[in-house]
């Protein structure tokens, strides 16, 4: 067998299956290169003693014959969802010192279940939590309290956000699998950068109880894995209906691993995607789209072809209204958000102030960062009497415009394809100083997000410096299985998503 931190969530549900290996040994393999591989930044909280405990949980609810098929795979969770045995911070000053009283509803169904609601869970056992932006606010992972995530594929180039953690936690085997949340691109993004596959699902599928909010019409939870398979194997034990959540669809679980091995089985050997059409909006492919970008999109797109997927050219006219329409919409809802972060009742509360409302200010003004600031302060501008017609009305006008523009488009194709990100993962630091640069870079991710389709990032090649390059699905409302189905047939054809980067395992 492969070395254990190698071994995908498939591979490790069928070791742990046949008992080839126990969670407590896979635990501790990979609690050993957490530490090892520190200086990535992926981890912000780890405790050794309880993932050991929850280890030895799996192993003996495993020899009870009641184990799930993820019982025991080690996951670890960006540190936006809230978990009662490790510290949340959200990448923020702001919560330093806070403890949840309870896990999030995804972190809930992916480890030890909900109790009081006598749901059990998958029993999965987490290896700790995850950096991200400060709220999720970021594309570079630069905004953390904690510092960058170095990306493994060259640690002075960044991770992407603003799931960061995750996606380098993935790529340098230090985990199997990571929960990450996407509000414009934030699972995809990283997931591109640092070559690990990630879905974000429609929105809605995956409860938001007990995820931080950050814009609460858009924030999703989805997943980065290394392969589209161990994707569809952690989404089916994540979504469903939850009634703690108000915008949770009212569906009943899928599962969508079961789902992939059907289309995969429908396909008979012959070409697996035969029929599958694949929407090409020409607005993905702007002149400013880097020549290494574009070129290992086409050669996936054409990978795709030869699996049998024909290639529509389409368009998606109002992509790029979708920066200003979702940098109105995302900060108004922060704004809104986090007014709950007055020094009373969360994390940080400012040691010297005079009477309520400065306790207030300097608590806010000592917890949040620059960029958590700026988006307070456009958010509150934008929602303000005199301008909220000028600017949040008219960008939830054009938000349902362009989710229209995606069901024209869904009339002629299955799938839409174009890249995740402009350009390959930048330098730490490039962006620091121009935050409207880092909007503008968001351009292919936010359509989805304001529309609420699911899409995924699949690695499709290397660009510049080696660095790794993501191809990007989207799929019409709960498509899922047909997104995950494409990208499992590309991923049976291609091994982009296998290289690891240079010295993952020294
Ligand atoms: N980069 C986008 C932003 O900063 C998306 C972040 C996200 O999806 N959480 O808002």
């Amino acid at each position: 067998m492969k070395p254990l931190h190698a071994c995908g969530v498939a591979e490790l549900s069928r070791a742990l299956q046949s008992g080839a290996v126990s969670s407590v040994e896979l635990t501790q393999h990979l609690l050993a290169r957490v530490t090892r591989h520190e200086q990535l930044g992926a981890f912000v909280a780890v405790d050794a003693e309880l993932s050991l405990a929850q280890a030895r949980a799996a192993d003996a609810r495993r020899a009870r014959g009641q184990a799930h098929r993820l019982t025991g795979v080690p996951v670890a969770h960006k540190d936006v969802f809230v978990t009662r045995d490790w510290p949340t911070t959200a990448g923020s000053k702001m919560l330093a010192g806070y403890r949840s009283p309870f896990d999030a509803a995804v972190v809930a169904r992916l480890g030890a279940g909900d109790a009081e609601a006598g749901e059990p869970g998958a029993g999965m056992v987490t290896l700790g939590k995850l950096n991200c932006d400060e709220f999720a606010m970021g594309s570079t992972n630069e905004t953390s309290v904690h510092g960058p995530v170095r990306n493994p594929w060259n640690p002075q180039h960044a991770s992407g956000g603003s799931s960061g953690g995750s996606a380098a936690a993935v790529a340098a085997c230090l985990v199997p699998v990571a929960t990450g949340t996407d509000t414009g691109g934030s699972i995809r993004q990283p997931a591109s950068w640092c070559g690990t596959t990630g879905i974000k699902p429609t929105y809605g599928a995956c409860s938001r109880w007990g995820m931080i909010a950050f814009a609460s019409s858009l924030d999703q939870a989805g997943v980065l894995a290394r392969s589209a398979e161990d994707c569809a194997l952690l989404l089916a034990a994540m979504n469903g209906f939850d009634a703690r959540d108000s915008t949770s669809s009212e569906r009943p679980a899928q599962d969508f691993h079961a789902q992939m091995l059907a289309s995969r089985e429908g396909a008979g050997g012959a070409l697996p995607l035969r029929g599958l059409r694949i929407g090409l909006p020409r607005e993905f492919f702007p002149a400013q789209l880097s020549a290494d970008v574009e070129a290992a999109v086409r050669a996936a797109l054409r990978e795709l072809e030869a699996l049998g997927a024909t290639l529509v050219e389409l368009s998606l006219p109002r992509t790029e209204l979708s920066i200003p329409v979702y940098y109105i919409i995302a900060p108004a809802e922060a704004s809104s958000n986090l007014a709950r972060f007055d020094g009373v009742r969360y994390g940080h509360r400012a040691q010297r102030y005079t009477d309520l409302a400065s306790m207030y200010e300097r608590s806010r003004a000592e917890g949040f960062g620059a960029e958590v600031k700026r988006r307070i302060m456009i958010g509150t501008y934008v929602l303000s009497h005199g301008y909220y017609d000028a600017y949040y009305l008219q960008a939830q006008k054009l938000r349902r415009m362009i989710a229209d523009d995606f069901q024209a488009c869904f009339a002629h194709c299955d799938l839409i394809a174009g890249p995740v990100a402009p350009m390959v993962a930048a330098p730490l630091g490039a962006q620091a100083d121009d935050p409207v640069r880092a909007y503008l870079a968001d351009i292919f991710t936010l359509p989805a997000s304001l529309a609420g389709l699911p899409a995924m990032s699949v690695p499709a090649g290397a660009g510049a410096g080696g660095l790794p390059v993501g191809l990007q699905l989207i799929g019409n409302y709960h498509a899922e299985g047909t997104l995950l189905h494409a990208a499992h047939a590309l991923q049976q054809a291609t091994d982009w998503h296998r290289r690891s980067p240079p010295g993952v395992d020294a």
